[in-house]
């Protein structure tokens, strides 16, 4: 009757299991095809105020370039990143690139995930007092998600400000999942190819990446893969109906794969919004929807309170309008799981004080 974990290609079995009978033991390794792969998929994000040099460091790392006039970052920007390792096979990695402006920053906790690499960027000003405390904030923020992912710190701009008083020892005590510290320069290119063989290491050992799955957990994840070229959304019955298609019939099985595909940055999927029966295949449409609510001009006139019809005239209103129909409550909902939105005595409306 001993369940044997180590035929789970999931390193840690999910702790629904241990709760349920024998049937639904059997039905949930019944839905792993024998033949697996290794996942070799890895999220690498880019963290860090604004203008200290991320997408800058990105372009460094992608294609070598240098822009001294690259513009701010709008929304996100997801690169790939591809390793290729001395076996022959290919790691599809990819690097997650956040704008910078302070308002929207708090949107982009939507996509930290812990089991993803961070690389912390930060600017090394002369007279900064502040500049410890940053860090701190950076660093605590990444470890509240838990799951201590690996974290590359990156001074950046050494060309303007070559002295470091970083205190590393300090840091590491505190933060144990800090990689490495790098000093660079985009601009001259100094530093960056010790830093690209760093994060090429972490990305090689990320225990996420290692993962093996039978293959037609992976043929689903395939299939969403197709399916976001040209839908913004996943509604849980047609996810259902895929895992189907792959002989994935337990109900743990589909909810683990699930959280798999959410902490890859496949779906989002947050345990919040369950009853929605939505999770959204494009990151793009929830970072649009919650900026066309934030730079509504009902927001502005209303001091931060907007009703579900506002909400909804004012998405239907932003580029393509049809992206959001009726999608107001959804977005309000997947705000209020971040606090950048707050329910009001009034059942229709809603507080959001990130203009305040
Ligand atoms: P982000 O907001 O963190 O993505 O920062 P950007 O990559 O957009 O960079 C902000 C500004 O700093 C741009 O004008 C860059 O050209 C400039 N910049 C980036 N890296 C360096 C560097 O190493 N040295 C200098 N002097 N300027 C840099
Ligand atoms: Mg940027």
């Amino acid at each position: 009757n001993t369940i044997y974990i180590g035929a789970n290609p999931i390193e840690n079995p999910p702790v629904e299991l241990l709760t349920q009978n024998k049937e639904s033991i059997n039905e949930y390794y019944d839905s792993m095809q024998e033949d697996t792969t290794t996942l070799n998929e890895a999220k690498i994000i880019f963290v860090g105020d604004g203008s200290v040099g991320k997408t800058s460091l990105m372009k460094r790392l992608i294609n070598n370039s240098f822009n001294i006039e690259e513009e701010q970052t709008d929304g996100i920007d997801i690169q790939s990143y591809d390793i290729f390792l001395k076996c022959g096979s290919k790691i599809n990695a990819s690097i997650w690139d956040f704008g910078g402006q302070q308002i929207l920053q708090a949107t982009h906790q939507l996509f930290l995930s812990k089991r993803s690499i961070y690389v912390l960027v930060i600017e090394d000003r002369k007279n900064d007092l502040h500049k410890d405390h940053d860090i701190d904030k950076w660093l605590t923020q990444i470890n509240s998600l838990g799951g201590n992912p690996s974290i590359l710190i990156v001074k950046n701009k050494t060309d303007e400000n070559p002295n470091s008083d970083i205190q590393k020892n300090k840091l590491q005590n505190k933060f144990k999942n800090i990689d490495s510290f790098h000093e660079i320069s985009c601009k001259t290119n100094k530093g960056v190819k010790k830093l690209k063989s760093a994060l090429d290491n972490a990305i090689i050992n990320l225990p996420m990446r290692k993962i093996e799955l039978p293959i037609n957990w992976i043929n689903v994840k395939n299939d969403l893969k197709l399916k976001s070229d040209k839908d913004d959304l996943l509604y849980l019955n047609t996810y259902d109906d895929i895992c189907t298609k792959h002989d994935i019939k337990s109900n743990i099985a589909k909810t683990t794969l699930l959280h798999l595909l959410h902490d890859l940055g496949s779906v989002i999927a947050f345990e919040e919004l369950s009853s929605h029966n939505t999770a959204i295949l494009n990151p793009h449409w929830i970072t649009e929807g919650i900026y066309a609510l934030i730079r509504s001009n009902t927001l502005i006139i209303n001091n931060g309170i907007i009703t579900i019809k506002q909400a909804q005239k004012a998405l239907d209103s932003y580029v393509d309008h049809l992206r959001f129909t009726k999608k107001a409550q959804y977005i309000l909902d997947a705000m209020i799981t971040f606090n950048l939105c707050h329910r009001t005595s009034n059942n229709d409306e809603f507080l959001i004080p990130i203009l305040l």
